[in-house]
């Protein structure tokens, strides 16, 4: 490879950004500012898949889910796992429904902690330096709490156009940024804030019916969706299901009976895989119960966010209900512990 290698990416306009040797493609792009679909960026989600139009690649290990034989056949890469090896060309999928927003690196203020459940906490904080802040709802940030404490992502719950951004953590058992979390931050607390990114944010384009799907804390960028969707048009039809344990992990329930009060078409479901006594909730898991509420999803796009194995068995279910996947929006929260495919 020469040291002029390029990586060009095409698209109206057509962008590109040098090859950084032993990074990948999305690095690449993502550190001269070129940005592209992307989310857990470990090989594991699919959100930066593409195709490869023409190049030299090195291809490391990724997950079949993020990236299947029958799509590698056609031609298809994840470009958080590809490195070029000279020049290549990558066209993004779904181009149209990619938003550009600013990469931006934030000082951020914790104003308020607010105690959600027994193992999640609101955070909201006020930018400091570094904004204006744009962002799509449902997308995520990474939030460096302090030195030593590894940077992980977060989404945001607040809409765009809202002054205040908040985040909502749960308590992972011995996780060092959830952990620092419960144990030591405070208000008046400095932090960083970098991003927007991932890619499972709300389609404006699109103005049918929304199936809204969240797993214990991804209800953070699901709020985000559904209270931006329904700002903009209020008597849309919108179907959240919130999926959690027992009754004690059910949190923001004043949050969206004021907004069924106020949105005739917005309807909600919780639902309890694990209740500890008799309940008037719907139980099971919610891949289960969210699907056979419907006998179409004709015009719909669904957003799926939470925990790994129920976004997965959600985007199965709906597949196999004959949901495009083009029209279903998921964000895994992956472990971000280690990088699952060692790069070596
Ligand atoms: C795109 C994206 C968006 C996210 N958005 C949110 C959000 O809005 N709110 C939120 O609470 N979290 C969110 N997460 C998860 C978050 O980034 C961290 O992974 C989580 O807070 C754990 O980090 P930690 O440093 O506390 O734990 P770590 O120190 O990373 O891990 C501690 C231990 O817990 C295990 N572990 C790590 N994560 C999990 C998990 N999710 N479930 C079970 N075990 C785990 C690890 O393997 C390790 O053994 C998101 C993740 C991604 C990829």
């Amino acid at each position: 490879m020469t040291d002029k290698s390029t990586i060009r990416v095409v698209g109206d306009p057509p962008r590109s950004a040098p090859v950084l040797v032993g990074e990948t493609i999305l690095e690449s792009l993502l550190q001269a500012g070129v940005p592209f679909p992307n989310n857990c960026q470990l090989g594991n989600c699919g959100a930066c898949k593409c195709e490869l139009v023409e190049g030299d690649i090195l291809e490391l290990p990724s997950s079949e889910y993020a990236l299947n034989e029958e799509e590698r056949g056609r031609g298809l890469i994840l470009a958080c796992r590809t490195q070029a090896w000279g020049d290549c060309t990558v066209r993004m999928l779904e181009a149209d429904e990619t938003v550009l927003h600013p990469s931006r690196l934030l000082r951020c203020t914790v104003l308020e902690l607010e105690e959600l459940t027994h193992d999640i906490k609101g955070l909201k904080l006020s930018i400091a330096s570094g904004g204006p802040y744009a962002f799509s709802p449902g997308q995520h940030a990474r939030l460096k709490f302090a030195p030593g404490i590894p940077e992980r992502s977060y989404s945001m719950a607040n809409r765009p156009d809202q002054e205040l951004l908040e985040f909502h953590v749960r308590q992972v058992p011995r996780g060092q940024a959830s952990g620092f979390v419960f144990s030591n931050l405070r208000p008046g607390a400095e932090l960083t804030v970098s991003g927007p990114f991932g890619s499972a944010f709300l389609r404006e384009q699109h103005a049918g019916p929304i199936l809204a799907v969240a797993g214990g804390s991804g209800l953070a960028p699901i709020r985000s969706i559904v209270e931006a969707a329904l700002k903009a048009q209020p008597d849309r039809e919108v179907h959240l299901y919130f999926g959690v344990r027992d009754e004690r992990d059910v949190y923001l329930e004043r949050w969206w009976i004021e907004l069924q009060s106020r949105c005739p078409r917005f309807s909600v479901h919780v639902v309890l895989s694990q209740p500890s006594g008799a309940t008037s909730r719907r139980t099971g898991l919610l891949s289960d119960v969210a699907p056979d509420d419907f006998s179409s999803f004709d015009g719909f796009k669904a957003y799926v966010a939470g925990p790994p194995p129920m976004v997965e068995a959600m985007q199965s279910k709906l597949e196999a209900r004959g949901v495009a996947r083009r029209d279903i929006h998921a964000d895994a929260f992956y472990d971000q512990t280690q990088d699952a495919f060692n790069l070596g």
